[in-house]
């Protein structure tokens, strides 16, 4: 199905704002917008992109919107159902799911059910419900199409794979965030403001937060193993600092293919739109001579704690992917607040994964309760501490 007409959830964040660029650009139109309480950024998409319907999370601010925007013809929603009914909105052959955090699961559910094509920036959406997730798309026929730039690059070097598949292992780059190479007495003393420092890309705060402690990484192995139906042990972590290889395969004569490209989301952004064809970018070209060197390292695995309880969490399966995701959420949030230290965030992180129940199937309600569950048990003991 070719894209033509937008339904853009979280669209005033950085992956939402970067997708009406591409947009713009492409000359797509948009028939939905949403996003949790920013007023001034939605009113100002309200009025270029002229979207049939619009939600905030926020009932407040959603009814201050429903003031500012009434000479229009936008409908103007609130809460949670607001955001699913922009995901389910008629006009829209695409949404775009670029929600920060496990809010974005019901949407994206949503969207399936009504048979959208989806390209998914939410990631915690496939860490929380990856089984519900990608059982869904299956019984509706639906694509999920990668968002995030390493499973976009991925996806972009499993085209032509072989009937045979023979894909030996996937290869996930990783920054290494602005703590690579520190030790854990040295992470013990670390800030907010050094944590939000990203070296190569430029992204909402939990994410940047996320890419500092490694479980953005985590998180990925997870998102990996449910897009391209792997085991955990088939995704290899590598850190790559420049972030020019977004990722890469290794097929089973030992060929390994790899996506390259500046640092830059609108590329993986339009590819989501665009596949399989490819258009003209909004991006700067690549100009390898002037980088000179590539460099790769193995990852840390025992400082950076997140990236390891997210490895053993979907080796185990069940709802030990959203215990950990949950608990991220909770501990980045206090940690960005200034209640626990860096270093806090895997520890609890750990902690509450192991107290996970142990189910094989479950459903988006089961979910729910694991997300309130998890944020439970972090609170509970970090106040112990
Ligand atoms: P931002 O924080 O910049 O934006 C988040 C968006 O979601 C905003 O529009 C925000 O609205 C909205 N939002 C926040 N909370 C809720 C909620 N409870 N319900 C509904 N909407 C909500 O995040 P990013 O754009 O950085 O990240 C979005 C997703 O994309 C994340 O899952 C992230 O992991 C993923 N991603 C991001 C990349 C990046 O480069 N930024 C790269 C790869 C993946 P408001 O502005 O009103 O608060
Ligand atoms: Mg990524």
């Amino acid at each position: 199905m070719k894209t033509k007409n937008l339904s853009i959830l979280g669209s005033t964040g950085s992956i939402g704002t970067q997708s009406l660029e591409t947009a713009r650009k492409c000359g797509y139109s948009v028939s939905a917008l949403s996003a949790y309480s920013n007023v001034d950024l939605i009113e100002k998409q309200i009025r270029e992109f002229k979207p049939s319907v619009a939600a905030l999370v926020d009932e407040n601010a959603a009814k201050e919107l429903k003031n500012r925007v009434s000479d229009t013809n936008t409908r103007v929603l609130s809460g949670l159902s607001g955001v699913c009914e922009c995901a389910s909105q008629d006009g829209a052959d695409t949404v775009i799911n670029a929600v920060v955090g496990m809010a974005g699961l019901r949407p994206t559910l949503t969207a399936i059910e009504c048979g959208k094509k989806i390209a998914l920036a939410n990631k915690e959406t496939l860490v929380a419900g990856g089984q519900l997730v990608t059982r869904k798309a299956r019984e509706n026929k639906v694509d999920i199409l990668p968002v995030d730039s390493e499973h976009s690059a991925i996806f972009q070097c499993l085209q032509g794979q072989p009937s045979n598949r023979a894909l030996k292992k996937i290869i996930l780059t990783a920054s290494g965030g602005p703590f690579f190479g520190k030790t854990k007495d040295e992470l013990s003393k670390v800030t907010v403001a050094d944590a939000l420092k990203h070296p190569n890309w430029s992204m909402g705060q939990k994410i940047t937060v996320d890419s500092a402690t490694m479980m953005n990484k985590g998180l990925e192995l997870i998102e990996a193993v449910w897009l391209f139906s792997v085991s955990p042990e088939k995704v290899e972590i590598v850190v790559h600092r420049e972030s020019i290889i977004h990722s890469m395969v290794e097929y089973d004569d030992n060929a390994v293919i790899a996506q390259l490209g500046l640092p830059d989301m609108k590329i993986p952004i339009q590819y989501a739109l665009t596949y399989p064809e490819r258009i003209e970018s909004l991006t700067g070209e690549l100009d390898l001579t002037k980088l000179g060197t590539l460099t790769f390292y193995k990852p840390d695995y025992d400082t950076f704690r997140c990236m390891t309880v997210c490895r053993e969490a979907i080796t185990r399966g069940g709802l030990y992917p959203a215990y950990a995701n949950s608990a991220n959420e909770q501990a980045n949030l206090m940690f960005r607040k200034g209640e626990i230290g860096f270093l806090d965030i895997g520890e609890l992180v750990e902690r509450v994964m192991n107290e996970a129940p142990n189910v094989t199937e479950y459903s988006a309600d089961d979910i729910d309760e694991a997300d309130s569950e998890a944020r439970r048990l972090v609170l509970k003991y970090a106040k112990k501490r």
